[in-house]
């Protein structure tokens, strides 16, 4: 971790405890307003509470041409960066955040051509270009029910190690132990905080994003993508209870519920991250960390295409290109689950730990007030 990055944030910070005039935007500035100093580990803490709304930043009387210079979002939200890469695990990966565009691309290429040339090793270059109709409409004759179960079994269980190791170092960086994680009212909390996105409303008006101007636009955008995920999620499981316990295999028919969930998710994902993207083109980029801004779009549009071509799947499964599509919506799939600790996904993990330790503070503060 960079100790430019560190001590810039200490400096912005120490400005702001002074002033305080933020204090109603988000949870930075509470959190803030109970310590007169600030080590490494609450800097690290801040910089993951910060949910980069910009309410600060043109709010501010010491933001630029100001002789302080100071930019609260891009400070925190370049050792935000810092932290993710500092969480990763295994570190030698931890270069892939910077290098996100290039990861995301290299990866999914991969893993579509990967899939294409094992099907066509076993059953030939046809099999993806057939024809499948009525009964014979199974997606297991292009991609084996068994090789693809045990495949994502494998990657899902390693990436899950993987961020669960990435979510206790961050843990553990912020100067908290394991026994601390486990408040039922501190966890109550955050998971309303995010079930809400409630930072993200700055206070009741929203973000200065992607202008100077109080919108909700990109808290909804973000609604969308993730409830969304949510409801693809929910489908996934249904449609593994539908196959195990009922012995009805996919494909379902469009009215089923695996296929109404997913596609209401899709959709969903489909136009948040539409949105987003589209506000990430139209922002100011003064308060931006321009170092992070592939590993967003990285992520935004890997998320874009795994709905996306899934719903296309799902337009097309019974005509000739389903072969082709069910290949191309696997890798993208599998590129995004092996991306995902080492990316933006890992906002997620993160931001609930500093939720959760947010959380027990206030709570402490509010008993020691009593
Ligand atoms: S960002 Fe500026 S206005 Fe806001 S608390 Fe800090 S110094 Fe004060
Ligand atoms: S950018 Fe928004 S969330 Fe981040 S510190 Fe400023 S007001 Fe808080």
């Amino acid at each position: 971790m960079s100790a430019n990055c560190l001590n810039e944030a200490r400096r912005v910070m120490t400005i702001c405890n002074s002033c305080r005039y933020c204090e109603g935007f988000c949870a930075v500035f509470p959190a803030m307003e109970l310590r007169r100093t600030f080590t490494d580990q609450d800097l690290k803490y801040f910089a993951n509470l910060c949910h980069n709304c910009r309410d600060c930043y043109y709010a501010c009387q010491y933001a630029p041409p100001h002789t302080f210079d100071l930019n609260v979002p891009k400070s925190l939200a370049k050792l935000r960066l810092e932290t993710y890469e500092e969480s990763t695990w295994p570190a030698a990966l931890s270069g892939l955040f910077r290098n996100n565009g290039r990861a995301v691309l290299l990866t999914t290429s991969f893993c579509v051509l990967a899939l294409l040339l094992i099907t066509a090793a076993f059953n030939g270059f046809s099999l993806p270009f057939e024809t499948y109709t009525g009964e014979d409409n199974t997606f297991y004759q292009v991609l084996p029910y068994k090789a693809i179960v045990s495949s994502f079994m494998v990657i899902g269980l390693v990436v899950f190690f993987c961020l669960m190791k990435g979510f206790l170092k961050f843990w553990q960086a912020t100067g908290e132990s394991l026994k601390d994680f486990f408040n039922l009212r501190a966890n109550i909390t955050a998971v309303w905080d995010v079930l809400r996105l409630k930072y993200l409303d700055g206070g009741g008006y929203g973000c200065n994003y992607p202008d100077d101007k109080f919108s909700m636009i990109r808290r909804n955008f973000h609604h969308g993508v993730f409830y969304g995920f949510m409801l693809c999620f929910t489908s996934t499981a249904v449609a593994a209870f539908y196959d195990h316990f009922l012995s009805s295999p996919a494909p379902y028919p469009f009215f089923s519920l695996p296929v109404l969930l997913g596609t209401t998710g899709g959709i969903s994902i489909v136009i948040g991250c539409g949105g987003l993207l589209f506000l990430k083109e139209k922002m100011d980029s003064a308060p931006a960390d321009i170092q992070g801004l592939s590993m967003d779009v990285g992520f935004i549009l890997l998320l874009f295409l795994t709905s996306f071509s899934g719903l296309l799947l799902l337009l097309l499964r019974a005509t000739p290109f389903m072969g082709i599509l069910l290949i191309i919506h696997v890798g993208i799939v599998a590129a995004f689950f092996i991306l995902m600790p080492y990316g933006k996904f890992i906002h997620g993990f993160l931001r609930y730990a500093a939720l959760v330790k947010n959380a027990r503070e206030q709570l402490v503060n509010k008993t020691d007030k009593k």
